[in-house]
């Protein structure tokens, strides 16, 4: 599987830095963001290196419309309330005007009962 040796969370999904983990599999890997805005708020990221979404080719598909599938799931695992009256925001911060400061993809869950930190 392609890594970045410099990449904080490519360290994260070989278990070299710790994560408080939501999902693990062979390809993906939830764990909680360390600073939340929210009653729920998780990553979720392909194990291997994909820098952003600006990256994402076609043979990518399968594993994120695995990673897309597994949202709904662990949202409501994790604690947030079901649709309508709950859900959740799926964020995918992208370049440094999409505001990304990780440079390894990975999609925000950010859910629970507001009022939140941010958004
Ligand atoms: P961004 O790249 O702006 O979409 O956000 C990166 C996110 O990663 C931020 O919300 C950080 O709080 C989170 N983060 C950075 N380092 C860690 C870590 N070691 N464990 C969990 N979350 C992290
Ligand atoms: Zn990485």
């Amino acid at each position: 599987m392609s890594q970045d040796p410099n990449c904080i969370f490519c360290k994260i999904a070989e278990g070299k830095i710790p994560s408080r983990k939501v999902y693990e599999d062979d390809e993906i890997l939830a764990f909680h963001d360390i600073q939340p805005w929210a009653p729920v708020h998780f990553l979720l990221i392909p194990k291997q290196h994909i820098t952003s979404f600006a990256h994402v080719e076609e043979s990518h598909a399968p594993l994120l419309g695995k990673m897309m599938s597994l949202v709904p799931r662990l949202a409501q695992q994790e604690g947030c309330r079901p649709y309508p009256e709950g859900g959740f925001r799926l964020v995918c911060n992208t370049g440094d005007d999409g505001g990304q400061e990780v440079r390894h993809l990975h999609f925000h869950v950010i859910g629970g009962p507001r009022p939140w930190r941010k958004g």
